[in-house]
Parts: structure tokens; sequence; C-alpha cells
């Protein structure tokens, strides 16, 4: 076995790589053929990558300033989105259906370039990224899997949850989307409670892409000038409030709120 070690910046590490692998009759020649130049292509696009600025979609559903805070400032913090229970299903339900992946794709990672639509002012290159839950191949639909952590019947979608369904619809260009919840049972038998098939119209979908890009604009302008101020905040959110509490971010948030606002008199988060 050889191991070479070619170091530098991509573009120029890309020739000396071509010129070893030219010289080795293993190489399959699409690589040098085919994928090399699709990625010079893209490189090419892209023309720096300092100039990159990727938001992942779960960035836009909740606190959009407390995305900016953990940006500029990272602390780190434990995910309690989804209990272990939620996690523990989420992947069996994923392992059983790989036996179908003709028909779905589990886990699909999805890439939104932003630049295609946004002002040609802005030098970025802005990316949104995420990953689907399960996508239906045949009739190219995201389905979102949810695991709530209480018992009881769902009859409403939550509004985030639904938020991120359609932000999917709109990368995939999908008019259709379903949301599955999933009971917490500690027996680990699979009850399916509710499932919500949702639609738009093309018009809503194009909003759908609006919303997608201006909030991502707002993120990736807040971050890029270090200012939380700029983004948009759950303080006063009834149905996202609550994450407030355990916010690392909470006595800088409300400073800045006091100060946009006046409103000392508000409840301290
Ligand atoms: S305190 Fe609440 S509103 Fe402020 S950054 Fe944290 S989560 Fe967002």
């Amino acid at each position: 076995m050889d191991v070479q070690l070619i170091k530098g910046k991509f573009t120029e590490v890309l020739p000396s790589i071509k010129g070893t692998l030219s010289t080795s009759t293993c190489i399959p020649s699409t690589i040098t053929s085919r994928i090399f130049p699709l990625i010079e292509n893209a490189l090419f696009e892209i023309q720096d990558l300092t100039e990159v600025s990727i938001i992942n979609v779960s960035d836009l559903l909740f606190c959009r300033r407390k995305v900016v805070f953990q940006k500029c400032n990272p602390v780190t913090q434990i995910d309690t989105y989804q209990s272990s229970y939620g996690k523990a299903l989420h992947l069996a339900i994923q392992s059983i259906l790989t036996r179908y992946s003709e028909e779905f794709e589990i886990e699909k990672k999805v890439i939104y370039n932003c630049s295609n639509f946004y002002d040609k002012s802005i030098t970025q290159s802005i990316f949104i990224v995420g990953k689907i839950d399960l996508y239906d191949r045949k009739i190219q639909v995201p389905l979102e899997f949810k695991f709530p952590t209480l018992n009881g019947e769902i009859t409403e979608p939550k509004p985030y949850h639904l938020q991120q369904l359609k932000y999917y619809m709109a990368m995939q260009n999908s008019t259709y989307g379903v949301l599955l919840y999933f009971p917490p049972e500690h027996d680990m038998q699979l009850h399916l409670i509710s499932a919500f098939v949702v639609s738009v119209n093309d018009e809503e979908l194009y909003t759908e892409h609006e919303n997608l890009i201006s909030n991502a604009l707002t993120v990736h302008n807040a971050i890029a000038s270090h200012d939380p101020a700029k983004a948009s905040h759950i303080a006063y959110d009834r149905s996202l409030s609550w994450l407030c509490k355990t916010c690392p971010y909470s006595k800088e948030c409300l400073s800045i709120r006091i100060q946009s606002n006046g409103f000392s008199n508000i409840a301290k988060t």
C-alpha cells in the first residue's frame, strides 16, 4: 500500500492529484475525465470558499437570534428537542425502510442555492442545507417523522414542524408533503397516531421559496455583521418562548430587547 499526501488549497492541489492519478492504471478514468471537471466547475461557480455561507433549515425554525449568538459565541448545549426514545424509534423506522430504497430515500440531503434567487449585489453564495427524514422518489413527496414526548391526541401539527415541512417542499419544488407523529410508547411498539398530508398551490409554494430565502438572508447578514440584534427572536412567541428558559444567551438577549424596545418590565427569561 502506498499513501501519498498532497497538501494545499483545493484548486492548487487538484492538478497534482490529477497528475498522480493519471500515472496509475487502476484508477477509473471517470474520476479524472468526469468527476474532477465537475468539481472544478463547482469551484469556479463558488469562486472562493470563504465566500460561502451555509444555513441549516433547522436554524430558521426556532430562534434565529439564538442561532446568530451561537455562531458568534459558541456555547455547547445538549440538544433536548428529541427524546432518546424518539431517536431510537426514528432510527428503527428508517432502518426498516432501507429495504425499500428504490421507492424511498432515507435522510435525503437537500441543498438550496439562494444565489439563484437573490439580488446580484450580494456577493456571497448562501446555501440552505437540510435532511428530509424520508423522501418518496416516485411521487416526489417529503415525509417528516415527529416524536412528541407527551402522550395524547394530536389534532394539528406544531407550527414549526409544519414550517420545516413547507421549507422542504419548497426546496424540492413539491406541492405535497406529509408529517407523521408517533406516540411515546415505551414498549417500542409502533403506533402511528396522526398523519397530516400538507398541500400547497403554486402561489403558496412560491411564497415558501421567498420566506426561505428572506429568512436565510436575515440570519446570514446578522452572522456576517456579528450582530444578533439583527435577527428575529422568539421571546414573545407563546408557542416557542419555552426555549428561552434554557437559552445560554438569555441575558444578552434581554438587554438587546430592552435597548431596542425599552420594555424593561418584561418578565425575565
Ligand atoms: S433568550 Fe429566547 S429569544 Fe433570546 S436568543 Fe435565547 S431563545 Fe432566542
